[in-house]
């Protein structure tokens, strides 16, 4: 998550305040799942009105790899260096072995000078005029290695893009992943790849789901917009497992979903928090230490592997999956609808 704090527009202020006075989405109080574990990955291979279980192991694996390519690259996978365009390569081979089409998008307007592409993957099956978009920003800061920030949602995405791949359903809509360049110098490579989108392009994206942070060590649980009708598949998971997830005031216009936002596309996401401190009845409801910040290695060079809520990196991941899922997979009863 980038530090800059960008100035509260009318528009956005509008939005956040509409979300509010319309209050939860009436949807959302059924929770079909509620307290129950998702269905086991063994079932077969057709149409399935439940979404997997991701294993966090693997989505670990994946950050011990975006970590050990730091050490490799001078600590760190700031967007301009080595250890970004070493982060995509990873990504990019592992989606590409799994029948991911794929595109690096140069950025060639408004990134700092010498960052890496955008990394774009659609899974080639569903409505192309209807399409769920999931991004996560892969660049890093210069101090450190970046895994809380933003190792922990690319890596959850990739995880859930290869689970797609590996359970082949049967697909409703279009899903389309990005990792995103230059986000800490700015929200500058998801800023690029809306502005390039056409007008019908932009309208065929009916939400987009962004994760910046999904495994703070002393973090809550916050979701984008939670009143917002495209993040209710993301506050009904959560919500199935009694977390009571607060709205993301902390992200708010501090990563990638402000690039669609502006756009006009809807957005949600999770998050478990940066630099901010919990309150006392954050600590109560969700434990952890209060008056301490969410993450205290925040774009520091201690952002490692030690530096992951192994218990909150499953829970997103696992909801990332329920969203995916509940959208974009045939026969959920929620894939062709708007978000
Ligand atoms: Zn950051």
């Amino acid at each position: 998550m980038v530090i800059r704090r960008f100035t509260v527009t009318g528009v956005s202020l509008a939005v956040t305040l509409g979300a509010a006075l319309l209050g939860a989405d009436p949807t959302v109080a059924a929770t079909p799942q509620a307290g129950t574990a998702p269905r086991p990955s063994a079932a077969s291979g057709a149409a399935h009105a439940a979404a997997p279980d991701i294993d966090v192991a693997k989505v670990q694996a994946h950050l011990t790899e975006l970590h050990a390519i730091a050490q490799r690259n001078g600590g760190n996978r700031r967007s301009t260096g080595q250890g970004y365009r070493d982060s995509v390569a990873y990504v990019k081979n592992k989606l590409k072995a799994a029948g991911y089409a794929i595109s690096e998008q140069p950025c060639t307007s408004g990134c700092s000078s010498g960052a890496g592409p955008n990394l774009i993957a659609e899974w080639p099956q569903g409505d192309a005029g209807t399409v769920y978009m999931f991004g996560s920003h892969l660049d890093g800061v210069g101090a450190g290695p970046g895994i809380n920030d933003n190792g922990s949602g690319s890596a959850a995405l990739l995880e859930t893009a290869l689970t797609l791949a590996r359970e082949n359903p049967a697909m409703a809509a279009r899903v389309r992943f990005g990792w995103w360049t230059d986000e800490e110098q700015g929200l500058n490579g998801s800023d690029f790849y809306v502005r390039s989108l056409s007008r019908t392009e932009r309208a065929r994206i009916k939400a987009y789901y962004n994760f910046d942070m999904v495994a703070s060590t002393n973090g809550g649980y916050f979701i984008n917009h939670v009143d917002s009708a495209a993040a209710a598949p993301m506050k009904e998971y959560w919500d199935s497992l009694k977390l009571q997830p607060e709205e993301n005031t902390e992200g708010a216009g501090r990563s990638d979903d402000y690039s669609f936002e502006q756009a006009g596309i809807p957005t949600s996401g999770y998050a478990m928090g940066a630099g901010a401190r919990k309150t006392s009845a954050q600590a109560a409801k969700w434990g952890g230490t209060a008056y301490r910040s969410y993450d205290p290695c925040y774009h520091q060079s201690c952002d490692t592997t030690a530096n992951i809520n192994a218990t909150g990196l499953n829970r997103s991941a696992d909801g990332i999956a329920y969203t995916l899922w509940k959208r974009a997979v045939s026969g959920t009863g929620g894939g062709a609808s708007a978000g």
